[in-house]
């Protein structure tokens, strides 16, 4: 028998993607629950196996059976069992709009753009965190970032304003055949996270370019990267049926770097997402590609 080891830990930083070793290659056999402490032994335990403690490929094989409740579906989980790490604030329940032009109504809209995490709690005080989400938000629109919310930052935090490089026109739906192309009304929250990710990793990266849409810029090795999808064209792909590509709500996204290998760009967009991306999911894809969505609850996992 194959000596497996289970190397945990790895994209979440608390365990909840395991990863099981097996020479010559390396793969995902399963994630765990609610980053709790499990040790294979728990596992073989709960599962009624030979507790040995060792995760050869019996137990690999079980693991990467989901556990009782968890989603079936590797790409998309439409019910994520991964919580908010402790201390991640959750998303609360915002009334609804329209929202007032107070300090207040930008912690909500800081909220609903994805910056929560940096905003901490919705008081209505204009502290250090709010302005910090303030100045992050203005910098991704392209705004003068002074972390006071004038005219301006209201207009787009209503998402009146348009985003500097990535527009619906790159959200499109890829099928090419069941749809005009535009399922969802909006993927502005989306586009704005990825945004984020750009300036981010083009700091390391000069010149570097990221793209949703694979029909305009195909990827590489033929992936089907993309942001909005209809319902038929999610089914085709394989989608969960929950997939956050149906609200406009995820993208899948590469980047392209003249002399830089594409698994080097797709571990660096990676790298920053889990950064940033705080209250949504985010899938690292063999092939070159990052999940990202704004679903507002943190999700981590491979495919
Ligand atoms: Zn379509």
């Amino acid at each position: 028998m194959r000596e497996t080891k289970i190397v945990a830990g790895v994209a979440a930083g608390n365990g909840l993607i395991v990863r099981a070793e097996a020479e010559p290659e390396s793969r995902t056999v399963g994630h765990l629950k609610n980053g709790e402490a499990v040790t294979v032994l728990d596992e073989q335990d709960n599962r009624a196996l030979v507790s040995t403690g060792v995760c050869g490929w019996v137990s690999a094989a079980y693991l990467k059976d989901p556990a009782p409740g968890e989603p079936d579906d590797p790409e998309d989980p439409a019910d994520p069992s991964d919580p908010a790490e402790p201390g991640d604030p959750i998303q609360p329940d915002l009334p609804e709009k329209p929202w007032p032009e107070t300090i207040e109504g930008l912690q909500m809209y800081l909220f609903e753009w994805g910056f929560g995490p940096i905003v901490g709690e919705i008081d209505g005080k204009n502290g250090p965190k709010t302005k910090e989400a303030t100045k992050q938000f203005q910098a991704a629109m392209g705004l003068s970032a002074d972390g006071i919310a004038g005219p301006k930052t209201f207009a787009a935090l209503k998402g009146e304003v348009i985003l500097p490089r990535l527009t619906e026109t790159d959200m499109a739906c890829q099928c090419e055949k069941y749809c005009d192309g535009y399922p969802n009304p909006s993927t502005a929250g989306v586009r704005l996270l990825i945004e984020r990710i750009w300036r981010e990793a083009e700091k390391k990266y000069p010149g570097l370019q990221v793209y949703v849409s694979s029909r305009a810029h195909p990827t590489p090795n033929g992936a089907i990267a993309g942001g909005q999808r209809c319902e038929q064209w999610n089914k085709e792909r394989g989608g969960a049926a929950k997939s956050q590509h149906l609200y406009g709500k995820a993208a899948d996204i590469f980047g392209r770097c003249e002399g830089v290998k594409d698994a080097e760009i797709r571990d660096h967009l990676e790298e920053i997402a889990l950064k940033l991306n705080l209250s949504g999911g985010v899938g690292y894809g063999a092939r070159y590609i990052v999940h990202v969505d704004v679903r507002g609850s943190r999700a981590r996992w491979e495919y």
